[in-house]
């Protein structure tokens, strides 16, 4: 068995997988190889790799050969179409609504795990990718409005005047939300948190922030923990709670996101002329719609002097850490499905099931299938 990691698309800068798991793996007789170059923008060397056991081999040597194939983002459909047959694909496809990349899946007859897909339970939490890099996200995105905010985020009493602490808006209470929250209150910001599950309304107190209460919320119980669609009530009462937070903040940092849907704009556009000039916000919801109503993925756009930057791969710009636990759920997600060096996949338990989008081309996962279907009719 061998498992090969590729080199990512110029825009992304982790690497699947770190020269530190490679030693276990090959006491488990598996042999890992690694195209020429994967973890520079990681800092990490081809001869770090070299050391800890791996072969460094051409990116068309992993697609042809390898059993495993390790890759972030998705593989074009010309190179889909060289894998091997029986090869295993694995990485952050995020296939919701993502019916060509799953049809040049099925076509190909491979087998398919995106980690992004993962049930939500205490048991998957190790291999939880969207959990560790969800964190950094709402790290960064602080730093971010820090660094770019043309006041302070802390309070401060100078000798040449006092400076007010920003007020920081957080719109979904998640992984990200969270450590946003965190982060923005060790920088000395307030902070005023929305959610629409009251559960989190605990949480978010306990990190020294506001939660913004408004009644009516849809039962999200059966969603796994995610967020599901709200009435219209609901909504025009959450739009106008949101409305007072957002003219009085120097930063919002939004996070809602509802998977397999599109983002829900919280922010509209009059209440982005209502904002305060010079404020700005950080869309971690962009790659599907943004919670905005100007958010444009990967750019950022002013209007009406505030600033929108929609990013949703923030993780990305602090590949070193971000890899590490990438590749460390990556790795902890291969000991599920290998035993004694072989494949082994066992569909009963629901972790192989819910990460499995397809096995051998035949689309394995409920929710994908569910999701085919509903844009066919
Ligand atoms: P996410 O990225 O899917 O969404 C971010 C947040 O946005 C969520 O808190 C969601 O409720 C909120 N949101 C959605 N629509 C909104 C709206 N209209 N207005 C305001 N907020 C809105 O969330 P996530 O960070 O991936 O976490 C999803 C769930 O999974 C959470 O319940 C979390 O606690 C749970 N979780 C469980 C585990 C585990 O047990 N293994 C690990 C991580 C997360």
């Amino acid at each position: 068995m061998t498992i090969g990691i590729l080199c990512e698309p110029s825009y992304e800068s982790r690497v699947s997988l770190l020269p530190g798991n490679i030693n276990q793996l090959k006491k488990h007789n598996i042999n890992v190889a690694v195209e020429a170059g994967s973890g520079s923008k990681a800092f990490v060397s081809d001869e770090q790799y070299r050391e800890e056991g791996a072969e460094i081999v051409s990116r068309e040597e992993i697609l042809k050969n390898c059993e495993i194939v390790l890759c972030i983002h998705p593989l074009s459909t010309e190179e889909t179409s060289l894998l091997n047959k029986d090869a295993v694909l694995i990485g952050t496809y995020f296939p919701l609504a993502q019916n060509d990349l799953v049809n040049s899946w099925t076509s190909n007859g491979l087998s398919t795990f995106s980690l992004d897909m993962l049930p939500r339970t205490t048991r998957a939490q190790t291999m939880d990718v969207l959990s560790s890099q969800a964190n950094i996200a709402g790290y960064r995105a602080v730093l971010m409005a820090a660094l770019h905010l043309p006041k302070y985020f802390p309070m401060l009493m100078t000798a040449a005047g006092s400076i007010a602490p920003a007020k920081v808006l957080i719109l979904g209470a998640g992984v990200a939300g969270l450590q946003a929250i965190a982060t923005a209150r060790r920088l000395g910001a307030v902070v005023e948190v929305f959610d629409t599950r009251p559960t989190v309304k605990e949480e978010v107190m306990s990190l020294g922030a506001k939660f913004i209460e408004v009644e009516g919320a849809a039962d999200a119980s059966s969603a796994g923990g995610y967020a599901v669609e709200q009435t219209e009530d609901y909504q025009r009462k959450q739009q106008e709670r949101i409305s007072e937070a957002s003219v009085k903040a120097d930063v919002i940092i939004t996070t809602a996101q509802i998977p397999g849907r599109k983002a829900p704009i919280l922010i509209t556009e009059d209440i982005l002329e209502k904002m305060k000039p010079g404020s700005l916000i950080i869309d971690l919801a962009a790659s599907t719609g943004g919670n905005t109503a100007k958010t444009k993925n990967n750019e950022t756009v002013i209007f009406n002097q505030v600033s929108i930057t929609g990013n949703s791969n923030l993780a990305s710009g602090m590949p070193a850490d971000a890899s590490k636990l990438y590749g460390k759920n990556v790795f902890n997600f291969l000991q599920l499905i290998l035993k004694d060096g072989l494949l082994n996949l066992n569909f009963e338990d629901d972790l192989v099931k819910g990460a499995c989008i397809t096995h051998q081309g035949e689309i394995i996962n409920d929710r994908v299938k569910q999701s085919l279907k509903d844009q066919i009719n």
